[in-house]
């Protein structure tokens, strides 16, 4: 081990700090977080160090003490108090300078991107105070280390904070209930991995209070169940928000719908169970009501159930249905949104959605016919400049094209099929109100399919980027 992380209380302390440009500034600024009070001896300091300055003077602080000086071994002796003192002029001499002598004084030193001149080096930081994490390469790949940083702040909820403060305030009361190690840990391990975490980071704090309390009460046997109603996004699973991912990294039990792609449900926790509960056009295998109650069952027994859908839940997928089940029943659920398939297949295609040229409006329609009949407000759809995206409009392409021109849209106005948007099989078929349905007959377009017409089509040929080896349309 090359150096030993520590973690360094500077409340109170006093840091030194030699230079006043942008790199003091960017030390000075963690330090100040820290709760350091610091010298600053420099010739010349930059706006921000004396906006910092005045603003804390104002405040009636005194954390901040700027030295209009060149820099003199007798400042170290003057501050031989401080717990640190960091070396960030432009002159690397000097800085070696101030190492060495503050070195002999026998304190800590940092030289700022100098490690064979600093006793200490800082860390790149996480920070979810109290939870923090410092990754150093011993100064050996520092971009590597910023790397995994931010790959760790993908990973790490925003709540974090949050949920560490509240496990602190309960702290000594679970250490009360449970006198054993083995205990506690179970019951803490249940708390942030399970509903009561989850409504920490929904920002339900007092909720959250109350489960602990509850929990603690009943003792660790207690289990909340829950329902995650999470939206699956249109099929890359790259698509997936952090918090989906997060919550389907949680569930006991998966119930998922046709839409849901495999490469999505493969992210799902191991041990969960799955139950598929898709529907076919025509075919229902399991009925709302069923899924209604499956959701509830599942609960009510203490699993952490996630309803997997397509897409996003709150657009053509029934999830407000079934959360109205969950509220009759008082079972806390959440609500994920998911990348719509207009998104999602859009994007992959190469047809934004609006632009100023064409259209300052997009609606989403649900296309599907219900015993041949499309029964839609046909003058409201030719409006001018706005986009219309057309769900399950596979089977009815013909009389949506139809309809469209017979209410008064140009039989030239560029309409496309998006099958299978965002996935590898993606294929984008381009044509007009006139063309578009003996296009998609002569290709043999399988569900899913999703219709975009109005001016934004005709961009794609300009902008399609996805899927571009595989597709010849
Ligand atoms: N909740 C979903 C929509 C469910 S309705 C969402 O927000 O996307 C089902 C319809 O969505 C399908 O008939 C099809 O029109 C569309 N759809 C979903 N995924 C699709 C995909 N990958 N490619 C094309 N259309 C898709």
């Amino acid at each position: 081990m090359d150096y030993l992380p520590l973690f360094h209380n500077l409340k109170g302390q006093r840091v030194l700090v030699i230079g006043g440009g942008e790199v003091a500034l960017r030390k000075v600024r963690l330090v100040r977080e820290a709760g350091a009070l610091i010298t600053i001896v420099a010739k010349h300091f930059c706006s921000d160090l004396l906006e910092m300055d005045a603003d804390d003077k104002q405040r009636g602080h005194c954390n901040l003490e700027l030295i209009l000086a060149a820099y003199q071994q007798q400042q170290i002796t003057e501050h031989s108090g401080a717990v640190l003192v960091i070396a960030a002029t432009n002159d690397r001499e000097l800085n070696r300078r101030v190492s060495k002598q503050a070195q002999d004084a026998q304190m800590l030193v940092n030289v700022v991107d100098d490690p064979d001149f600093s006793t200490v080096i800082f860390p790149s930081i996480v920070d979810r105070s109290p939870i923090q994490i410092a990754i150093s390469s011993g100064a050996h790949a520092p971009v590597l280390a910023r790397l995994l940083r931010t790959q760790l702040e993908s990973l790490l909820p925003a709540g974090l904070s949050k949920l560490a403060a509240l496990a602190g305030k309960f702290r000594e009361r679970v250490k009360t209930k449970f006198a054993q190690g083995a205990d506690r840990k179970a019951f803490w391990e249940e708390v942030f991995n399970g509903s009561i975490a989850e409504q920490v980071y929904s920002n339900n704090l007092e909720r959250a209070e109350r489960l602990l309390t509850e929990k603690l009460d009943s003792g660790s046997q207690f289990k909340t169940g829950e329902v995650y109603l999470v939206g699956g996004g249109p099929g890359d699973p790259d698509l997936l928000t952090f918090k989906a991912l997060r919550l389907m990294q949680q569930a006991d039990i998966v119930l998922y719908d046709r839409l849901v792609s495999k490469q999505v449900l493969n992210l799902v926790r191991r041990d969960a169970t799955r139950i598929y509960v898709g529907k076919t056009a025509g075919d229902h295998p399991v009925t709302q009501d069923n899924i209604n109650q499956k959701l509830v069952d599942y609960a009510l027994e203490g699993n952490r159930v996630v309803r997997l859908k397509g897409g996003d839940p709150f657009i053509f997928g029934r999830g407000g249905e079934e959360l109205e089940t969950l509220a009759e029943h008082n079972i806390p659920f959440q609500v994920v949104p998911g990348i719509t398939a207009a998104s999602g297949c859009a994007s992959y295609a190469g047809i934004p959605l609006t632009h100023r040229d064409h259209a300052q409006s997009v609606r989403f329609i649900a296309g599907h016919q219900r015993s041949g009949k499309l029964d839609l407000n046909w003058p409201e759809l030719i409006q001018p400049n706005q986009t219309l995206v057309f769900y399950m409009g596979l089977n009815g392409l013909e009389t949506i094209c139809q309809q469209l021109k017979d209410h008064g849209l140009s039989a030239a106005t560029p309409a496309a099929l998006v099958e299978k948007g965002t996935s590898d099989r993606q294929k984008v078929l381009v044509g007009d109100l006139d063309s578009l349905p003996e296009i998609v007959r002569t290709s043999g377009a399988k569900a899913p399919t999703l219709i975009i017409v109005g001016g934004v089509v005709s961009l794609q040929h300009k902008l399609a980027w996805f899927n571009q080896d595989t597709t010849s349309d």
